[in-house]
Parts: structure tokens; sequence; C-alpha cells
């Protein structure tokens, strides 16, 4: 089908009650756990990278279809349930984030909480306290998002060699700007949010060596802990493809560290079958409608 026209069939599907009606007789086959970025206002300036910052208007969106469709969790509801707890509820979400955009905190939080859902932030620590852009927003600026593609697959230390001398600091009003350790732990004390690692400095792990890679992984859940006094439990892998981004060794740092629950960017729900260490999820992007979002847990996601 033309996309405009498939569009309007699914805008048309959504305000007829269909996805309504048929996700509210269904169960998922796992927890639809969304991997969310950064936010943007609705008529904010360019970014780059700009499919990975939804707009507040979609994320609002997409918090009320599952608020009203599905059921949002908390990953204490989950570890719960895995504990011989409450079992989850039919069609359950955890709604994620990934890096630790100050616009999470300023933008995002109150449209999250409006709609009263529970959050897992992972959170690199580097920027957030030296107060700089990520790596690959200072990259792609100073050069390309190929040159940022390109410079992923470097080994570890040419990989720190190569962006250094694009590091700058970044400005309080930058769409891209961290949050501030006092922002980090505000963001902890909200309600239903709890806070994950995403390791120091946002490398690939699967390009260092494993001591490089316990370092990237501790140092940033010892800064974390810091800020937010309590254990940080769950973390993230930076890109997330088994394999071309993490290892089976990257896995057992994981599990040495103490993290109860790590996350992947394999594509599909997070099933009971999985281990604990490499849950799947469901990657969120700008330009994802409420009808798109209905459509792909009704239909396309289950493929
Ligand atoms: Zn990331």
């Amino acid at each position: 089908m033309i996309p405009a026209v498939a569009s309007l069939a699914k805008r048309c599907l959504l305000g007829s009650g269909h996805y309504a009606r048929r996700l509210k007789g269904d169960r998922f086959p796992g927890v639809a756990v969304l991997c969310y970025h950064g936010v943007r206002p609705p008529a904010g300036a360019r970014m780059d990278f700009a499919g990975l910052h939804v707009t507040l208007d979609e994320l609002d969106a997409h918090c009320r279809l599952l608020r009203e469709t599905c059921n949002p969790i908390s990953l204490d509801d989950w570890r719960r349930a895995l504990g011989g707890g409450p079992p989850l509820p039919p069609r359950p979400v955890l709604v994620t984030f990934d890096e630790g955009y100050a616009t999470l905190l300023t933008g995002a939080l109150p449209v999250i909480q409006r709609h009263d859902i529970p959050i897992v932030a992972f959170v690199w620590s580097d920027p957030v306290e030296q107060r700089s852009l990520a790596w690959y927003d200072a990259v792609v600026r100073a050069r390309s998002e190929d040159e940022v593609e390109r410079m992923k697959r470097l080994p570890y230390e040419e990989w720190r060699r190569r962006w250094a001398p694009h590091m700058v600091r970044a400005m309080d009003t930058d769409p891209c700007a961290p949050l501030s350790p006092a922002q980090v732990r505000w963001l902890a004390a909200a309600p239903n949010v709890e806070i994950g690692g995403h390791t120091a400095s946002h490398p690939i792990l699967a390009q260092a060596a494993p001591e490089q890679q316990r370092d990237e992984i501790e140092r940033n859940k010892s800064r974390l802990e810091g800020w937010v006094g309590r254990p940080v439990r769950a973390f993230a892998y930076p890109n997330g493809q088994p394999g071309d981004d993490y290892t089976p060794e990257t896995v057992k740092l994981v599990e040495e560290l103490g993290f109860d629950f790590a996350f992947t960017s394999r594509h599909g729900f997070a099933s009971s079958s999985e281990p604990p260490l490499e849950r799947s999820r469901l990657l969120m992007l700008a330009g994802i409608s409420a009808a798109e979002l209905a459509h792909r847990l009704s239909y396309s996601w289950r493929a």
C-alpha cells in the first residue's frame, strides 16, 4: 500500500476504536519494552540524528494510547513477578529512555507523569559529569552522521583518540545537552523513575578489551549510584546489537557487576524465555504516530 494511504487507513482504524478493541482482548508474547532516546518541542530546530528525538506531541499521544490500551509497568513490577509476586498484567509495556539528555527531565517527564507511566532511564555518566555533548553528538556537528558510523567500528583506543578533539561543552539550551548530576538526582527522585547504567562514554563495547569494558560499565554504575544514592541494577548496552555491539564477555561482566536486568536493541517483545541480561526492545523513532504504534503493537511487531 502507498505509505500515505496506509497511514490514513491506520488513523481511521485508531479513530474507529479498532486497535483498542483488538488490544483489549489480547495478550502480548512478552513485555513490550519501548526504547526512546531524546524528545524535542513540536517546532524544534533541525537536529542531527533527528529520528532518535520524538516530539513531545508524539510522546504524549504514545503515552495516552499505552495507558488506554496496554498496561505500563515498572521494572520493579517485573522483578516482583519474576520473584513469585503478582504476575504481570496482559499487554505489559515498559518505557525506557537511553542516553541521559536533559530534555528527558525538562520535556518528557511532565508528559510521562501526566499519564502515570513508569520509566527506566539508562544514563551515560561522562557527558553528565563533564557537562559535554555525547561523543556522537559532538562528532556529527564537526563532521557527519557517516563519520559517527565509521568511528563506531574503530578499536576502543583509536575511537577515543579520534573523537577527543571534537569534544565540546554543552550549553544548557542545547537540545542535546546532558542532564547535570543534580538533574539525574531529581529525575531519580521522581515517582516511578528508575535510573539504569549505559556506560561512562558510550563506546561500542565489542570493540573494547575486557578491562576497558569493565571500567566503562563499573565507573558509570558508581557515578550514577553516587548521584542517586541507591543501587543501579539495570543496564542497556550502547547501540545494543548482540555480537556487533557487545559480546558474551560483556554479558558476563554485567552479571559480575551485579545488574539483574540488561537490555539490548535486538528487535522484539521481551519474552520469558530470553536471558535476563539480554532482553529485546522495540525502537521508538520520530514520526511514529499513535496510530502507527497501535498498528505495530496489534500486528506488525507480532509477525
Ligand atoms: Zn545509547
